[in-house]
């Protein structure tokens, strides 16, 4: 029936980034958990989650991945939070085409945190031992229209930007990788 409410629990991850000591073990394991084979290997250019760091300014900012973006945004803004100056996309979880970060090395592929799919905890906020990382769930109603999925929306962005043949290839790449 059109209207018809529904629920859906929506994942987040709270960053205290005044607790953060720029240790770097959520992008560890966070790429060593996404590596094909499991654990294979680390390395954190593939993590879905950032530190931005500059321990001169004691500022240590841990950003997740969020949804890829073909565009960059017109306008930016700039924090001043207890007297640190945060650069213009310090609180940014685009993957966009202004910086590197979110790409996967080798294909330059978006990436995007999927809370560890399979995992009771997000690996991120159980390896960082300062509690700069809490994970928290909660309940939200949604109207049960027939709006695109986010995994189509991705798909078709992807498809914009690099075309169809690359994604297809990538996604074969990926599933003879897992199979191995
Ligand atoms: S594990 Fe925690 S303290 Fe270490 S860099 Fe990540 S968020 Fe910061
Ligand atoms: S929740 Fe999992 S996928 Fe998301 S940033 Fe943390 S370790 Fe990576």
């Amino acid at each position: 029936m059109a209207g018809e409410k529904k629920t859906k629990i929506v994942k987040t991850i709270k960053v205290d980034a005044d607790k953060c000591n720029g240790c770097r073990a959520c992008e560890v394991i966070c790429s060593a958990f996404h590596a094909a084979p499991k654990y294979s290997s680390n390395n954190p250019a593939r993590s879905r989650i950032r530190v931005v760091r500059e321990p001169l300014r004691d500022i240590y900012v841990p950003i997740y991945a969020g949804e890829y973006t073909p565009a960059e945004c017109m306008g930016r803004d700039k924090y001043v939070i207890d007297g640190k100056e945060y650069e213009e996309c310090a609180f940014c979880r685009a993957s966009c085409p202004s910086r590197d970060l979110f790409k996967e090395p080798d294909s330059g592929l978006p990436v995007k945190c999927d809370m560890c799919e399979g995992e009771e905890e997000p690996l991120c906020v159980k390896w960082c031992l300062v509690d700069a990382l809490t994970y928290e769930e909660r309940e939200e109603e949604v109207e049960d229209d027939e709006k695109p999925e986010n995994m189509e929306i991705g798909l078709e962005s992807l498809a914009n930007k690099y075309g169809l043949d690359k994604i297809i290839d990538a996604v074969a790449r990926m599933s003879l990788q897992n199979k191995g």
